[in-house]
C-alpha cells in the first residue's frame, strides 16, 4: 500500500529546546513527500526518523523566518548529493525570492538536481495536475506568510460484487466509466448503480499567523489540519504582540472548519510540558493531538472519527 502518514521533524517555534527540533513537517502520500518548512537541522531530523530525503518531491516555505527555512539550503544539497532524478519543486512566497536565493546558494556545491520554483505572488490553485491540488493563502503574519491546501481529486469507486452481478466486466467497465451508462442484453447501467465518487482527501497547513479568516479557506474540510499554537491563553498578549495563536484560538479554528484532526505544534520554548496544549484545545474540539519531534501520524484512507 502507498505510504500516507505525517513526520513530525521538528515542533518548536524560534528557540529549539532539548526536546524540540525546529520545525519540520514531511507527508507523505502516495509517491509524492510534502515537505514544510524545513527548518535548522532537518537533514539530521530525516536520519532520525528513518527516512530516506529523496522521498520528497515537494519544499514548502510558508515564510522567510529562520525557524521555517534555515534548513533549505541542506536539504537541497542533501538531495544534490543522493543524486535524485525527479525534479524538486519549490512554493514561497513570491516576496522572499531574495531569501530564497540566498539559501539555495548559500555554500559552494554543483548542482545537479532540477529544482522548479513556484514563487507564489497572488492566491490560488498553484498546482493541479489532475491527481492533486494545491491551494495557497495569505495568513496575517505581519511578512508574507502562506497557508496551504492540497487537495486530492475525486475519485470513483466501484462496487465489484455489483458488477459482476449485472455482467458488467472488462472494457465495459471503462465504456460505463466513459459514457457514465452500458447496455446489456437490452438492459442499460448506468454509472451511479454500480459506483460511487469518494471525495479526495484534504491535508491543510496554517504555521504562524494571528487569527484570520483565511485559516477557515485552507482548512476546510481537511482530514488533517497542521496548525501552530505557539502559546497558551495565559499567554494571549504574546500571542497577539508576536502574530501568533493560542491552542484555543486554532481549536477555534478546528472546529469552523469542520476538520477531521487537529495537530498543534510550533511551541513556545517556555513550554516544557506540553499537555496544557492538548487540554486547552480539546475543550473546544476534542480530536486534537499534540506533535512531537519523530512522531508519525497516520494520515488513513478512512475517515477520522
Ligand atoms: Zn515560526
Ligand atoms: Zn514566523
Amino acid at each position: 500500500m502507498s505510504a500516507r502518514d505525517l513526520f513530525i521533524l521538528g515542533c518548536s517555534s524560534q528557540q529549539p529546546t532539548r526536546t524540540r527540533n525546529h520545525g519540520a513537517y514531511l507527508l507523505r502520500w502516495n509517491d509524492e513527500g510534502f515537505l514544510f518548512d524545513p527548518g535548522e537541522g532537518t537533514q539530521r531530523q530525516f536520519i532520525f526518523a528513518n527516512v530516506a530525503p529523496p522521498c520528497v518531491t515537494r519544499i514548502f516555505v510558508s515564510h522567510f523566518h529562520g525557524d521555517h527555512c534555515l534548513g533549505l539550503g541542506s536539504m537541497l544539497m542533501r538531495l544534490n548529493l543522493d543524486k535524485v532524478t525527479h525534479p524538486i519543486h519549490c512554493y514561497y512566497p513570491a516576496s522572499g525570492k531574495i531569501y530564497f536565493d540566498r539559501l539555495r546558494y548559500g555554500t559552494i556545491y554543483h548542482e545537479n538536481i532540477e529544482v522548479i520554483e513556484h514563487p507564489v505572488s497572488s492566491e490560488g490553485i498553484v498546482h493541479d495536475d489532475g491527481r492533486f491540488q494545491i491551494e495557497a493563502r495569505f495568513l496575517e503574519h505581519g511578512v508574507d506568510n502562506v497557508g496551504w491546501r492540497i487537495k486530492e481529486a475525486d475519485s470513483r469507486k466501484f462496487d465489484k460484487a455489483k458488477l459482476k452481478a449485472m455482467g458488467v466486466q472488462g472494457p465495459l467497465v471503462r465504456i460505463l466509466e466513459q459514457e457514465g451508462k452500458v447496455s446489456i442484453d437490452g438492459r442499460t447501467i448506468h454509472l451511479d448503480e454500480v459506483s460511487w465518487v469518494r471525495p479526495g482527501d484534504v491535508f491543510a497547513v496554517a504555521i504562524d499567523s494571528l487569527p484570520c479568516p483565511a485559516i477557515v479557506d485552507v482548512a476546510r474540510g481537511a482530514k488533517l489540519f497542521l496548525c501552530e499554537s505557539t502559546y497558551l491563553e495565559a499567554h494571549g498578549h504574546l500571542a497577539e504582540k508576536h502574530h501568533h495563536m493560542t491552542a484555543r484560538q486554532a481549536a477555534e479554528f478546528a472546529k469552523k472548519a469542520g476538520v477531521q484532526q487537529l495537530i498543534l505544534t510550533h511551541f513556545s520554548a517556555r513550554y516544557q510540558d506540553l499537555s496544557a496544549f492538548a487540554k486547552e484545545a480539546k475543550e473546544i474540539f476534542p480530536n486534537t493531538l499534540i506533535a512531537e519531534d519523530l512522531k508519525v501520524f497516520p494520515f488513513p484512507l478512512e475517515d477520522i472519527k
